[in-house]
């Protein structure tokens, strides 16, 4: 097996190389297979087939020959006696860095299987960006390792697809390497849940061979009519990857007969006006979907990919995908960052552009890197920066950022400046001042508004998703002293107690006793370092101490005792009865004179009235450790049939949910009901709806956080 494929490697080198590069190519060949001589693969094939494999997957990405070395030569430093010196006397530093960079670390080091995973990445992940070239590699050795991944045990086939899901697929994604991406998650999907893949994979040969007539005839159309208009395209049938096809019924709850667009179409042009020509005569030829329009090309994807996106009705009420961009844009979107090799360009294109690009963010990653002491915990974040979704919101002055979804406006602040992070006190999303945690949406117009002696807030921790902001913050924080952080305490003390009419002298020697003996606190410097640090809320504090002469204090009505707000010990907590929040739900304090600390949702819209002036609002986040059941709306909407509510409460039942109120409003064929049950947090309500899901007679389910106050 070996030597026919180590002689297509050659070949295939040899279409591009230089013949001296070549000559390296086929040094490095037996130095591997002579490194590797003896070992063999899980498949008991002989190990130098999984080195010459790996090159074979770059040479069609016309990887240099320093990368094909480096490919060849990835695991001799790991599992053989060879030494990084020897590879750097041999075949050059470059080589003997990227070899490096792919060795993993030595395993009696760690004490868990997670240290060490996450570890080895971080020493990857500063190898890659300082040279790109490692991560291709390394994901060629990724992709190999999957096509084979029949050999090795169940546990362990399971842990490397679920990594390869979790972080390397989305990698390929973020560097554009599309086919690779596709072909990483389809052979993820196929180990992660072997019946459905192959219950899709048999029904889509079925559907495909169905809808090949039609979507003959479409093509035809639309190359006729591209044609009438005078524009020169390629137009192309495209199969979507399983594992799109297998998200978007997840995502959409669709059985497969209802996934119609399992067939797309490219239409490949000269220049960026002709895509939009292509697009107005598409239009004229099926109608649009609205709201389905995406332009790739005015607002490019992080990882390059421009295309304009559009969706027909095409004949017999086939919904048709469409695609429509530039030959060069193509090539970006097919290799991505590897496009750098494949088509070599010169000076200021688009590929070019790309490639520096992608080394900015290897940068930026590698400094939050830097910044985040804990390698599992940064693991975790590098995941959501990963994550492909994208929205992209504007500065005042028009600038466009890119952010991950889920991203706050502190993570805008720091993704501007580190400065503009550490400054800020509010933001203007859209001219209207909301909280610092406010979730981005697309097209936000995002105003932060920065104090010269603000401070980060470790709250806001709890809620930023990218790992520069969380760097940058866990940074500052480190870097304030204690006692700076008790000077701040106790100037944000002093406001709060002002806003109550108080001033700090007044407070009596019993109420700070009082205020110690509730808090655990050793000293009043300690709760003024912990104000300081956001441990505790300033408001919360002064509503305790100035609390001397109120009958007994109030009691935590509503919570039932139990901590559930972080920094809140001793202080009245009511969760607001109009939406209802539960554990996992962004919230938003509300601080009402005489009825203390009211806790909405983020999204509630009794907020959005409004704040009536005589509240104060503020920034708090569940505690970690919360015990206790908490109760929250939903709506359904059943088909009238017999039996159904007691069909629904079975389910609610099951989930281990309680109902403490139901009522319901019949509107012709459908029913509402409405419920107040009772749950643990997000995930169980959760679960309590995907349960109820599976009642064939549910046609809807929405949770209600718009009751009346
Ligand atoms: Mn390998």
């Amino acid at each position: 097996m070996t030597q026919p494929d180590a002689e297509a490697l050659i070949q295939e080198v040899a279409a591009y190389l230089k013949p001296e590069d070549v000559a390296a190519v086929e040094s490095a060949l037996a130095f591997s297979a002579a490194a590797h001589q003896g070992q063999t693969r899980q498949s008991g094939e002989p190990y130098v087939s999984h080195p010459i494999a790996v090159a074979r997957i770059l040479t069609p990405l016309h990887m240099d020959a320093q990368a094909i070395v480096a490919a060849l030569l990835h695991d001799v430093v790991e599992d053989t006696d060879i030494h990084i010196e020897d590879v750097a006397e041999k075949f050059g530093k470059p080589v003997a860095e990227m070899v490096e960079g792919l060795s993993k670390l030595d395993k009696l080091q760690f004490e868990t299987q997670e240290d060490a995973q996450a570890e080895n990445f971080r020493k990857m992940l500063m190898a890659m960006a300082r040279d790109v070239r490692v991560i291709l590699i390394k994901l060629a050795d990724r992709l190999h390792n999957m096509r084979t991944l029949g050999a090795v045990s169940p546990e362990k086939s399971q842990r490397i697809a679920r990594e390869t899901m979790e972080i390397y697929a989305p990698i390929a994604n973020r560097l554009g390497l599309n086919t690779l991406f596709q072909e990483l998650q389809d052979l993820c999907f196929m180990h992660l849940n072997p019946n459905r893949y192959s219950v899709l994979s048999k029904a889509l040969k079925v559907a495909r061979g169905n809808r090949r007539e039609v979507v003959g005839k479409i093509l035809g159309a639309i190359k006729r009519r591209l044609e009438e208009n005078h524009i020169k395209a390629e137009v192309k049938g495209r199969e979507k990857h399983i594992y799109g096809i297998y998200q978007k019924m997840q995502s959409k709850h669709l059985a497969f007969s209802q996934v119609l667009d399992i067939y797309g179409f490219r239409v490949l042009v000269d220049d960026v006006p002709s895509c939009y020509l292509a697009l107005g005569a598409l239009h004229g030829l099926y109608k649009p979907f609205p709201g389905k329009f995406k332009d790739y090309i005015a607002i490019p994807k992080a990882n390059g990919y421009q295309s304009l996106h559009t969706a027909l009705f095409g004949p017999f009420g086939t919904p048709i995908e469409v695609q429509i961009r530039t030959v060069e844009m193509n090539k970006i979107a097919e290799a991505g960052v590897a496009s750098h090799w494949l088509y070599k360009t010169t000076s200021k294109t688009p590929i070019n552009e790309l490639h520096k690009k992608t080394h900015q963010w290897l940068q930026s990653l590698l400094e939050s890197l830097s910044q985040s002491g804990d390698s599992v915990e940064f693991l975790e974040h590098l995941k959501i920066d990963l994550f492909p979704d994208e929205v992209y919101v504007f500065s005042p002055k028009g600038k466009i950022f890119a952010l991950p979804r889920g991203a706050t406006a502190v993570d805008f602040a720091y993704s501007v400046h580190t400065d503009i992070g550490n400054r800020c006190v509010a933001v203007k999303v859209n001219f209207e001042l909301v909280p610092l945690r406010t979730e981005l949406k697309n097209g936000d117009r995002v105003e932060i508004v920065t104090a010269p002696h603000a401070h980060p807030n470790p709250a806001w921790l709890s809620y930023v998703v990218t790992s520069r902001a969380r760097g940058e913050i866990r940074h500052a924080l480190k870097t304030m002293h204690l006692g700076e952080s008790a000077k701040l305490g106790e100037r944000l003390l002093g406001q709060a107690l002002a806003s109550l009419a108080r001033k700090p002298q007044d407070i009596p020697e019993a109420c700070w006793d009082r205020l110690l003996k509730e808090t655990g606190a050793k000293s009043r410097q300690e709760i003024f370092a912990d104000i300081g640090l956001g441990r505790r809320l300033n408001m919360v504090i002064a509503r305790q101490l100035a609390r001397v002469g109120e009958a007994n204090g109030q009691e935590t009505s509503g919570t039932g005792g139990g901590v559930t707000i972080l920094g809140t010990e001793g202080m009245a907590i009511q969760f607001a009865k109009c939406c209802r929040p539960i554990p996992g739900d962004p919230i938003i304090g509300v601080i009402k004179p005489g009825q203390g600390l009211i806790v909405h949702t983020h999204d509630c819209p009794s907020l959005r009235k409004g704040r009536s002036g005589t509240e104060e609002w503020l920034d708090v986040a569940w505690d970690k450790n919360i015990n206790k059941l908490f109760e929250v709306s939903i709506k359904l909407i059943v088909a009238n049939q017999r039996g159904v509510l007691a069909k629904v409460a079975a389910s609610i039942a099951e989930a281990e949910s309680n109902i403490e109120n139901v009522h319901f409003s019949s509107e012709g064929e459908y029913t509402a009901l409405y419920f107040t049950l009772q749950v643990n947090n997000r995930l169980h309500l959760a679960n309590v709806m995907r349960n109820l899901r599976r009642i064939s007679e549910v046609v809807r389910i929405t949770r209600v956080k718009s009751i009346p106050a």
